[in-house]
């Protein structure tokens, strides 16, 4: 069975998930940023040379808060960070993982 939300929902500092299985996930939005996907937070194997990006310790201002969530065709969504930071497409798979 296929597995996807039908709901997400911000709640204060976390992220609440209602999936098709009767499952519910809550991801806080330390984690749910902490665990971007995107290449620039996770890095990239290209050709077994590993890039890894280096986290800063400093957290620019809104480094956590949600912006606002768009919903990318139907197997993923995207979360615009208060930083201005986009590019993170979460799929059903990624957020599944998170919330466990
Ligand atoms: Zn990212």
């Amino acid at each position: 069975m296929n597995i996807y939300p039908l709901q997400i929902k911000k709640e204060d500092n976390k992220l609440v998930i209602k999936w098709n299985n009767n499952e519910t996930s809550e991801i806080t939005l330390q984690k749910l940023r902490d665990e971007c996907p995107c290449v620039s937070c996770k890095g990239e194997s290209v050709m077994f040379e590993s890039y890894i990006p280096i986290k800063s310790p400093f957290k620019p201002a809104g480094f956590y808060e949600i912006e606002k969530i768009e919903s990318i065709g139907n197997y993923a969504i995207q979360i615009f960070w208060k930083d201005k930071h986009n590019t993170g497409i979460y799929s059903w798979d990624v957020l599944e993982n998170l919330g466990k």
